[in-house]
């Protein structure tokens, strides 16, 4: 990275290990939570305008870089959702009132149209009112299974099965998930945006 430091524009604490894993000791990443209590306003209606207004709203309050993960899942038979509402797909009651949800809104839905994608928009800003920032979009095919599985990752990852490895994405472990993930694309062109070496 061509900083020394930089603010990690989430305070999901899954995301955030993935993400200061992926990044490693090169740099000193600092959470938001360091700087504020308050979140930003999601108010775009794609993973990369919410990715901007989250790292906008975090290089504002820490004046430091910013990098922002705007995620989630995007489920064919749904039309695309939960899409940029996965954290409140149930309205809150977090990630077991989601999944069920999830299972439910599925149940007559057979295998063969349960396909779904994991996204991941990374958007990193110089500054608050930085004119070009870097934009990063990864996605990670993979289909909706009948019931939950593993005791890994975090969010939607017990329902999403992985066809390169024939198991839910939480029964990967976290080193396997960080190379095959849609944070891990995204991260992946990031770094070659930047010039650095693959992770
Ligand atoms: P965000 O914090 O608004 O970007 O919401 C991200 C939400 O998408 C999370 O709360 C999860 O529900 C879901 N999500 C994103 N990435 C992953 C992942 O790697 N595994 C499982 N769920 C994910």
């Amino acid at each position: 990275m061509p900083f020394s430091e930089l603010v990690l524009a989430s305070n999901n604490k899954g995301k955030l290990a993935e993400l200061q894993a992926m990044l490693g000791d090169s740099i000193t990443v600092r959470p938001q939570s360091d700087f504020t209590d308050i979140e930003a306003e999601e108010t775009g209606l794609t993973f990369v305008e919410n990715a901007l207004i989250k790292a906008r709203h975090a290089a504002r309050v820490s004046g430091l870089p910013a990098l922002a993960d705007d995620s989630g899942l995007a489920v064919d038979a749904l039309g695309g959702a939960p899409g940029i509402y996965s954290a409140r797909y149930a309205g809150g009651g977090g990630d077991a009132a989601n999944n069920a949800k999830l299972l439910e809104a599925l149940k007559d839905v057979p295998d063969t149209e349960r396909g779904a994608q994991f996204i991941c928009a990374l958007a990193l800003l110089r500054h608050a009112e930085d004119p070009i920032p870097l934009i990063c979009e990864g996605a990670w095919e993979g289909r909706i299974l009948h019931a939950a599985s593993g005791e890994h990752g975090f969010g939607y990852d017990p329902l999403f099965w992985v066809p390169e490895r024939d198991c839910s994405s939480a029964e990967l472990s976290p080193q396997e998930k960080n190379q095959l993930s849609h944070r891990a694309r995204a991260m992946a062109l990031l770094r070659a945006k930047l010039g650095l070496q693959p992770a």
